[in-house]
């Protein structure tokens, strides 16, 4: 007897699957799932504590659909959840737990798709790509894409499932995070020259932070993001311990989220060269002071265009008749249209609900994704360039 989306669901969400944890226990139960269906690929990482999966359907010298998702979550410690978030619990037509939303809800959907698409993938093949650390910065999606975009036949079509109440959705920000790191001489507070201050040289190279922020309202325009503009925002600042110490260490978190075709790079240039003058000052005060930078994310931005035949295609297969929209939040679609793979947003469940207590997924909202899975089913018994390049 074949199991129920929610069923699988329910296996899923029992898993805790944490990012930035082991993730052997969910890419068992998935492999397992997936095993009589589909060729199961593991691409472990460089140390073996993560693995992601590739499951292909069908023949992989022909180019195929990606259907792409993470599987892992993020924590639960300090949420209020009134039910267990790691068993499914049915309160009406509502299904709870978390990851139901984001986005172990369309993993669930596609698993139950796949005897469907093996029975049909003759002539369209179908990939599953499930990475791993996506809450964490897209970590675990490198070697993913690569693979995918390493296939004998690049796919013609990639879609990711996070929630976006099954709308179709065409671009988003690109995103960096980085820390820095100033560490400099303590000493007394009454004997000042005689140490290198952290806090200060911190405090300002975040003001020099604050007004590129303000530089880059008038930069680059994108009318289709809120705000129309690339963002750099400062998350955190940390440093000191007593008020009679020089701080010798300060630690500044900061972010920036570009628009698609926007000079992230330049930005980013224009931001070394500003941590470049501030760890300059604080090494003539003590020369074996430094800032360091560290990179803690990045994933590139997403820039579908409206009209290309991809986002057509899956504008069918949901039946959504508006024209595709952007999204606030970033996914791994940027690395897969990097690797010049047509890629859209699509899946069940709402962001906004998503990293809070009682995450949860409507079963009208599963039901809508396997409908639009069934579709694609029915699509891929046919050529791919048939029914996407038209
Ligand atoms: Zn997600």
């Amino acid at each position: 007897m074949q199991v129920t989306v929610e069923e699988i669901l329910g296996k899923l969400i029992s898993v805790s699957s944490i990012a930035d944890t082991p993730n052997e226990e969910i890419v068992a139960r998935i492999a397992a799932m997936a095993a009589p269906f589909a060729r199961v690929r593991r691409l472990p990482d460089a140390v073996g504590r993560k693995t992601a999966l590739l499951l292909s359907i069908g023949p992989d010298d022909r180019p195929g659909i990606v259907l792409s998702a993470h599987t892992d979550v993020v924590a639960v410690e300090g949420q209020p959840w009134t039910s267990d978030p790691f068993a499914l619990t049915a309160r009406g037509e509502r299904l709870f737990g978390r990851g139901t939303s984001d986005m172990k809800g369309f993993v669930a959907c596609v698993l139950g798709a796949l005897p469907a698409f093996a029975a049909a993938a003759g002539a369209t093949p179908v990939h599953v790509a499930l990475s791993y650390d996506e809450e964490i910065g897209c970590k675990g999606a490198a070697d993913l894409v690569a693979a995918v975009a390493a296939l004998p036949a690049r796919p013609l079509l990639c879609i990711v499932g996070e929630p976006t109440g099954m709308k179709v959705k065409r671009a988003h920000k690109g995103k960096g995070a980085w820390r820095l790191t100033a560490l400099g001489r303590t000493g007394h507070s009454a004997l000042p020259h005689q140490a290198a201050n952290a806090v200060t040289a911190l405090a300002r190279l975040a003001a020099r932070l604050a007004d590129l922020a303000d530089a880059l309202k008038d930069g680059p325009q994108d009318a289709a993001f809120d705000p129309p503009y690339a963002t750099l925002h400062l998350g955190s600042l940390h440093g000191g311990g007593a008020l009679n110490v020089v701080a010798d260490r300060a630690v500044l978190e900061f972010e920036l989220r570009s628009i698609p075709g926007g000079d992230a790079a330049g930005v980013f240039r224009h931001i070394e060269a500003l941590v470049a003058q501030a760890r300059a000052g604080l090494k003539a005060q003590a020369e074996e002071a430094d800032i360091l930078l560290e990179e803690l994310c990045a994933y590139p931005a997403l820039a579908t265009p409206a009209d290309a035949p991809a986002a057509a295609a899956v504008a069918r297969l949901c039946g959504d008749n508006d024209a595709p929209g952007t999204l606030a939040f970033g996914t791994e679609a940027g690395l897969y249209a990097q690797a010049g793979i047509p890629t859209l947003v699509c899946g069940p469940g709402d962001i906004a609900r998503a990293h809070k207590a009682d995450e949860w997924i409507g079963r009208d909202e599963l039901a809508a994704c396997t409908g639009m899975l069934a579709r694609l089913a029915e699509a891929i018994r046919r050529p791919a360039p048939e029914w996407i390049v038209r």
